[in-house]
């Protein structure tokens, strides 16, 4: 089938079907031709901008639970000042980018959280930033309500680990109102009891002092403001069906990952043990400045990454690139993570 290019309106709705071939196939094809809207000539000087963020949500299937993948932001920042290969010579990181065909000079860390419709209950995995990390996150529940979801209609929230870019969203700006007002909120007490301490032991991050004090303070802060509403708990902790917490500590003292089943359908949430798809895996030994503990955070690393391929899981990351749906498989280089395809289903 050959249409010819028009540069006006002057190819009318019969010229279509005719080209098209087929009257019936050709309705179905160009459903909108007899509309005067969609019928009318692309202005030759538009004044639409194609600028401005990326609105971001995605739905998908983990068997019967409902699933939807929401960004809430990210930022971007220049190689020489990224977290990952703490200690190392900055082309070293370069290097793993442009193997990848990515920009060697800027390193992307966007922030994904999952959302899942269990037995009538929508519970989010992590919250986002909320409005606690400026301009770079902070898009969750404005993009929950695209998605039709209001914030008062979130039933359970597991917190992986207090780190700002996934408990921020729980508290509005006075960092006392309740974002998500019904929701019931689980946390590791391991992580509970490690921030909520008088003094967060930090000493083995790589991160600048003032860094980690401030993320210590953050935690401590808002998880006390929480208070009472925690529900602690321990990973093997059955909370919700199909939901098993899995623990995958080093990055922070208590943070797990969360292995989400239905039937014969699995997702692995890695959470934090990836912040970048190609980084953490090519080198999941490299020191990440975010990690409390990089020695354990690279075991946990590699633990979740090697049963992803074992057991060939379909994996999300709270920091893989959007829709941050993926697998992981071992490579003689290290690992490599494959996107899945966009699904229209
Ligand atoms: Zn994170």
């Amino acid at each position: 089938m050959n249409i010819p290019i028009s540069t006006s309106s002057s190819l009318s709705r019969r010229d279509v079907l005719r080209y098209a071939g087929l009257g019936g196939l050709g309705a179905m094809l160009f459903p909108m031709m007899g509309h005067s809207a969609a019928a009318s000539a692309v202005p030759a000087g538009s004044t639409v901008s194609l600028r401005g963020y990326q609105p971001a949500y995605y739905r998908f299937n983990v068997g019967a639970i409902e699933a939807l993948a929401v960004n809430d932001g990210g930022f971007a920042v220049p190689v020489e000042e990224c977290p990952f290969g703490v200690g190392l010579p900055r082309e070293e990181v370069s290097a793993v980018l442009d193997d990848r065909r990515i920009d060697p000079g800027v390193v992307q860390i966007p922030f994904n959280v999952l959302v899942l419709r269990i037995g009538g209950r929508l519970v989010m995995v992590d919250s986002g930033c909320g409005v606690h990390n400026g301009a770079a996150g902070g898009r969750l529940v404005q993009h929950l309500e695209t998605a039709g979801i209001k914030a008062s209609d979130i039933s359970a929230v597991i917190l992986t680990h207090a780190h700002g870019d996934h408990i921020g969203g729980l508290l509005a700006a006075d960092f006392k109102t309740p974002v998500f007002p019904n929701a019931e909120l689980y946390v590791n007490r391991v992580e509970y009891d490690f921030w909520t301490s008088e003094q967060a032991d930090l000493s083995r991050m790589a991160a600048p002092e003032s860094m980690r004090a401030g993320m210590a303070k953050g935690a401590r802060a808002a998880l006390l403001a929480l208070d009472p509403r925690w529900q602690k708990v321990a990973p093997g902790d059955r909370i919700l069906d199909g939901i098993e917490l899995i623990p995958a500590y080093g990055h922070t003292p208590g943070h797990m990952a969360v292995l989400i089943s239905s039937g014969k359908n699995q997702l692995l949430h890695m959470v934090d043990a990836a912040h970048h798809h190609a980084i953490s895996l090519r080198q999941p030994d490299w020191v990440l400045a975010f990690d409390a503990d990089p020695e354990m955070a690279s075991r946990s690393r590699r633990m979740l990454f090697d049963r992803a391929d074992a057991d060939r899981l379909r994996v999300f990351g709270a920091h893989m690139p959007f829709p941050s749906l993926g697998a992981i498989r071992k490579s003689k280089d290290g690992y490599d993570y494959l996107m899945e395809p966009w699904s229209i289903a």
